[in-house]
């Protein structure tokens, strides 16, 4: 039986993961957007690309009918409004939040066996209401911001040495927002840490682009926010789940007391396969990236508590 992943939000991210999981054939997709055909305009265009790209995927696209979300392996939730300039992720809060909370219920009676991938932003907080409305198990609750933000990492160690993109593995962990924490030490080029092939300063420089990764895109956008990297940071998440892969990514997971954190998503490593969140990987920290990664946490629990007071 063909693998099915429903995508919620048929914009930037959503039409472009739906076209990604499409390519590689990992499964047939249901698109659902708010707004009239959008998403069937856009499933139809994706249909007609197939002859041209060869595949055999099904992709087909509804306006707020989450009945069609029945039997979905995976649900990739992108539903909501994305940054514009001048905007933090936290300035769409109080409106995601409302659309989160709709999606998560709609989705949880239509498909209460599926794993959910959460995109929308601001992401850790989105995390935890997907979690609440949906009533999932924690493993089945997964945000994706880490694996983006290693990319993003990644592509500019890439770029600084002038090297290829595919040898250089990275890791950012924490909350997906200006607190994030890129973590250079576990950062290697074919298995050479890069803390070998750069000096503390460039590091650093490219650290702090990193954490702002996602702003430099939308100053250029100027109406949008990124949505290639991100859509494939989802698909290769909704890959690893499909298939089994038991890969270990940077994802956003609800810890209970790991790395010291209670009750809170925040990104961490972890193993993803076939139930979701197989194992939350613990790595040693030196006491300078628990302070960062605490310091993270607590901006990601500050928004957590703005929601309880939005309600
Ligand atoms: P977009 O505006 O292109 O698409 C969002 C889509 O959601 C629109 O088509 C809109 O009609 C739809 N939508 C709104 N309310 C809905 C509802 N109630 N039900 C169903 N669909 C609804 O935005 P985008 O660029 O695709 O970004 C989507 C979200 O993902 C934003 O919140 C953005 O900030 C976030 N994002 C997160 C990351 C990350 O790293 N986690 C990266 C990029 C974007």
């Amino acid at each position: 039986m063909a693998r099915k992943v429903t995508v919620v939000g048929a914009g930037n991210v959503g039409a472009t993961a739906a076209m990604l999981i499409a390519e590689m054939e990992l499964a047939d997709v249901v698109l659902i957007d708010v707004i009239e055909d959008i998403a069937a305009g856009k499933a139809l265009d994706l249909t007609e690309t197939a002859p041209l790209a060869r595949y055999d995927s099904r992709i087909t696209g509804f306006t707020n009918d989450y009945a069609r979300a029945e039997g979905s392996d995976c649900v990739i939730i992108t539903a909501g409004l994305a940054r514009r300039p001048g905007m933090s992720r936290d300035d769409l809060l109080s409106t995601n939040m409302v659309i989160m909370r709709a999606v998560a219920r709609e989705i949880a009676s239509a498909a209460p066996d599926a794993i959910l991938i959460i995109v929308s932003n601001p992401l850790d907080a989105m995390c935890h209401v997907a979690l609440e409305n949906s009533g999932f198990p924690k493993e089945r609750v997964i945000g994706m911001a880490g694996l983006l933000d290693s990319a993003r990492f990644c592509a500019f160690i890439a770029m600084e040495l002038d090297i290829s993109m595919e040898d250089i593995q990275s890791f950012v962990l924490g909350g997906h927002g200006d607190t994030m924490v890129p973590v250079p030490r576990y950062s290697t080029v074919a298995g050479i840490p890069i803390t070998e092939m750069m000096t503390a300063e460039k590091i650093n420089a490219i650290t702090e682009r990193t954490r702002n990764g996602g702003a430099e895109i939308v100053g250029l956008l100027k109406t949008g926010s990124a949505y290639y990297a991100p859509a494939y940071a989802a698909v290769r998440m909704t890959e690893a789940i499909l298939k089994d892969k038991k890969r270990i990514m940077p994802c956003t997971v609800y810890l209970e007391g790991e790395y010291g954190i209670n009750n809170l998503f925040i990104g961490v490593p972890v193993k993803l396969g076939a139930k979701g969140v197989e194992e939350i990987i613990k790595i040693r920290l030196t006491d300078e990236e628990k302070k960062t990664l605490h310091a993270s946490a607590a901006a990601v629990q500050r928004l957590v508590d703005d929601m309880k007071r939005l309600r």
